[in-house]
């Protein structure tokens, strides 16, 4: 049995994932800082029970990033197809999720989610669904090596918000980092993984009281502020 839909009443105020269509340039945003090793060891979930092609990091694997002073380390990666974030509106036909536990919780977060877009491109491949098409079929529980760096655009530009787990039980204990460059894969290597990827990407949810924050200066929303 999973939970119901919370009701959009006072309780649930910092539900994910959400349509970025209006953020804050923040100066004071500090750079995010990846410290994670070229070579990272793992287990792929079960295809016939895990549509997202979670990737659970083993103990002893080097990936933390950096944030709220603490070093956070990687603990999952997984997919999504289509995205669940939106910018002004749009959806992307992928959105990989980069799982970090903040070990002391800030702000009552306990985790900080990475949300890398991945777009559709005519002749640019992502390596690292390459690496998620090679090993889906290795079986589950077998241990595999990647490199999770691929995850990362070189831009590094990003948005900020406080939110939620986008699977029940819907916790507001997620901190949000959303990359605004996302990465390119060929079309048959989105077709080949969203075929299993059928982890359902959920509805975006009301902003409320909140606000989001932006690391860069240039990004004419769609819809600014005040119209
Ligand atoms: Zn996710």
């Amino acid at each position: 049995m999973t939970d119901p839909e919370p009701q959009r009443g006072a309780y649930w105020a910092q539900q994910s994932p959400i349509d970025i269509n209006d953020s804050i340039y923040t100066k004071g945003l500090r750079p995010l800082r990846f410290d994670y090793a070229d070579e990272v060891h793992g287990v792929f979930g079960d295809p016939g029970h895990d549509p997202g092609h979670s990737f659970d990091l083993l103990p002893g694997s080097v990936a933390h990033l950096e944030f709220a002073d603490q070093r956070c380390p990687l603990l999952r990666i997984h997919l999504h197809a289509p995205s669940e974030h939106q910018i002004d509106g749009s959806s992307y036909p992928m959105e990989l999720h980069l799982v970090h536990k903040i070990s002391r919780p800030v702000w009552g977060s306990t985790a900080v989610v990475v949300a890398v877009f991945v777009q559709e491109h005519a002749s640019a491949s992502a390596p690292i669904l390459q690496h998620f098409m090679k090993h889906r079929d290795s079986g589950p529980g077998s241990p595999v090596a990647l490199d999770p760096n691929l995850c990362i655009p070189e831009d590094r530009g990003f948005f900020r918000y406080e939110g939620s787990l986008t699977t029940p039980a819907f916790a507001e204990q997620v901190s949000w980092v959303v990359l605004r460059t996302p990465l390119s894969a060929l079309r048959p290597e989105l077709e080949a993984l969203r075929k299993r990827a059928g982890h359902p990407a959920r509805p975006t949810q009301p902003l409320q009281r909140r606000f989001v924050l932006r690391s860069f200066a240039d990004h004419p929303h769609r819809r600014a502020t005040g119209e």
